[in-house]
C-alpha cells in the first residue's frame, strides 16, 4: 500500500458562473447513470456523477433544488443553478451525508474516473459505453 496522494481540490460550477463549488478529498463513488430520470434531467444519454462527503464540498451561489420521490420511495433532490439552469448537484434520502456532483460541471472533467455504468438496461442504443468498466443493469449494491 502506498500513501494516498493528496489531490488538489476539485473545482467546478455552472454555465453562467454564479454557482461555484470546491470539493476536497476523494469521491465515495464515481458512476455513469443511464436511468430514464438521468436522461430526462440532462436531456442526454446519462449522468456522470461523483459522490463527495457533503461537508467536504463548499458551494458559493444559489442552487435551486427540485424534489421528487425516487424508485426507493424516498426523497431525491436535483440541484440546478437558479439563474442558468445548469445541473450541478444531487442529494438523496438514501445517501445521507453525501452530495452528488455532475462531472460535466467540473472545471477539469478529466478528473472524473467512473468505475461503472449503472442502469444500463435503460441506456439508449446511441449511448456508447466504455467496455473496460463495470456494467450493472440497475442499481448495484453499495
Ligand atoms: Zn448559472
Ligand atoms: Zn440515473
Amino acid at each position: 500500500m502506498t500513501d494516498p496522494v493528496e489531490l488538489p481540490p476539485l473545482t467546478g460550477g455552472c454555465l453562467c458562473g454564479r454557482v461555484r463549488y470546491t470539493a476536497r478529498g476523494a469521491p465515495t463513488f464515481e458512476l455513469n447513470c443511464h436511468c430514464r430520470v438521468c436522461q430526462k434531467i440532462t436531456g442526454s444519454g446519462y449522468t456522470p456523477v461523483a459522490a463527495f462527503a457533503e461537508d467536504a464540498v463548499r458551494v458559493e451561489g444559489e442552487i435551486k433544488y427540485h424534489e421528487r420521490l425516487g424508485d426507493s420511495g424516498r426523497k431525491v433532490w436535483e440541484g440546478f443553478c437558479a439563474e442558468c439552469g445548469a445541473r450541478l448537484t444531487g442529494k438523496a434520502e438514501t445517501m445521507p451525508g453525501l452530495l452528488l456532483l455532475q462531472a460535466g460541471s467540473y472545471d477539469d472533467p478529466n478528473r472524473f474516473r467512473p468505475t461503472a455504468d449503472i442502469f444500463t438496461a435503460s441506456a439508449a442504443h446511441w449511448d456508447a459505453m466504455d467496455p473496460a468498466i463495470g456494467k450493472f443493469a440497475g442499481m448495484p449494491e453499495m
